[in-house]
């Protein structure tokens, strides 16, 4: 193959006052598998030096990578198989190192941060969603139940990071979200004026934690022998007692007798979950109070990181009941979490993550359809 271009100016200098210098070299550029194998072509490319600077150079060529001294076609090719298939792979078929295709696809994922820009969610949702082995948050627009980003790990910075992209950030009117306490504070922190209600779901599952790390207690002190009194405990009392089968509500009384703190727990902990599915913000105020009493009244310590987490978040807890989140997107998200839970191994988080940001088909200036997508990841066509 020829070098198809002649130098019009110095790569260094810009100089035009270039002449040739030396021979020809024989450069191996790595280009596209040709049927089935990889492929590296020797192209002749002429020396030449700068009479302005007296630097020299490599006649310039269209189509290669300079650094890598491959072909543009095969880093697009590249790019696009990180998609679908694990890098090392892709590394053996196109033999090119491991490490150069993680490269050019961190480049293509910068490339494509920076090139996608969605309108900004006037309300904000932050949920935790199970992804490629790992918990993740999405961000998502909760009024047009799209997903605007995707976040590689739980961390308050790369929160912090993600927000810092949106535009117009006073757009945004309120946040819905699902946080621990260190990003919970940096999302009040990054945004002030608006309104952030912690989830329901991260408030249920805060005391549900508590009320399993007791149960996990209880259990750790029995002989071996009494642990069969204790039997589907976990089941039991981590489920509502409307959810309950007859014969699970009679261990639940049974169980007060020889284990009465752990029930006292378990009825506590069915309180306040009902206490948070009423509407009412003054109703859920007055009657938190009383609950906490009940907690303190029955000494119930375990509890005590729960009642430090409400009186921490008191604001965001209220305004729960002040924008409660929509049902719809309540459900989109939980059917998303569902179908990413069944996404086949071999994937990297950032290439799922490339591929749904960058799917045509699922994308608006709204965002990624998150129901389009569940329905995409469902029937295997993701
Ligand atoms: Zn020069």
């Amino acid at each position: 193959m020829d070098a198809s271009v002649s130098p019009l100016a110095c790569p260094h200098c810009a100089s035009t006052n270039v002449v040739g210098y030396g021979g020809i070299k024989g450069q191996a550029i790595t280009d596209l598998p040709s049927d089935g194998k990889p492929t590296v072509v020797v192209i002749d490319r002429r020396r030449y030096r700068c009479n302005a600077c007296r630097k020299t150079f490599l006649e310039r060529l269209i189509g290669i990578d300079e650094n890598r001294s491959i072909t543009r076609r095969l880093i697009t090719h590249v790019e696009q198989q990180c998609l679908f298939r694990p890098f090392l792979t892709i590394a053996k078929d196109v033999a090119l190192a491991e490490s150069t295709i993680r490269n050019i696809f961190n480049e293509y994922v910068a490339r494509l941060d920076k090139s996608i820009h969605f309108a900004t969610p006037v309300w904000l949702g932050i949920d935790e969603i199970h992804a490629v082995n790992k918990p993740r948050y999405i961000l998502a627009n909760i009024h047009k139940l799209t997903i605007i980003d995707m976040l590689e790990d739980l961390k308050p910075e790369t929160i912090e990071r993600s927000i810092g992209k949106i535009q117009d950030k006073g757009i945004i009117k309120s946040v819905a979200v699902c946080l621990d306490d260190a990003c919970l504070d940096t999302v009040r922190a990054l945004l002030p004026g608006a309104s952030i209600s912690l989830g329901k779901t991260y408030i249920v599952n805060s005391i549900l934690r508590l009320l399993n790390d007791m149960r996990k207690t209880v259990r750790a002190n029995l002989q071996w022998n009494e642990s069969r009194y204790l039997a589907h405990d976990k089941e039991i009392l981590l489920n509502r007692y409307d959810m309950l089968t007859d014969s699970e509500k009679e261990c639940v009384k049974k169980w007060e007798g020889g284990f009465k703190k752990l029930i006292i727990a378990y009825w506590l902990k069915e309180s306040i979950c009902e206490l948070l599915n009423k509407a009412d913000k003054q109703y859920f105020m007055s009657e938190y109070l009383r609950w906490e009493n009940d907690v303190l009244a029955d000494g119930i310590k375990e509890f005590n990181p729960f009642l430090d987490m409400v009186n921490k978040w008191q604001r965001e807890i209220f305004a729960l009941f002040d924008y409660p989140v929509p049902d719809d997107y309540i459900e989109a998200v939980e059917k998303f979490r569902g179908a990413m839970k069944g996404l086949s191994r071999g994937y990297s988080f950032n290439a799922v993550r490339a591929k749904i940001l960058s799917a045509d088909e699922l994308r608006s200036e709204d965002g990624i359809c998150i129901v389009k997508l569940t329905e995409l990841l469902k029937t295997g066509q993701f």
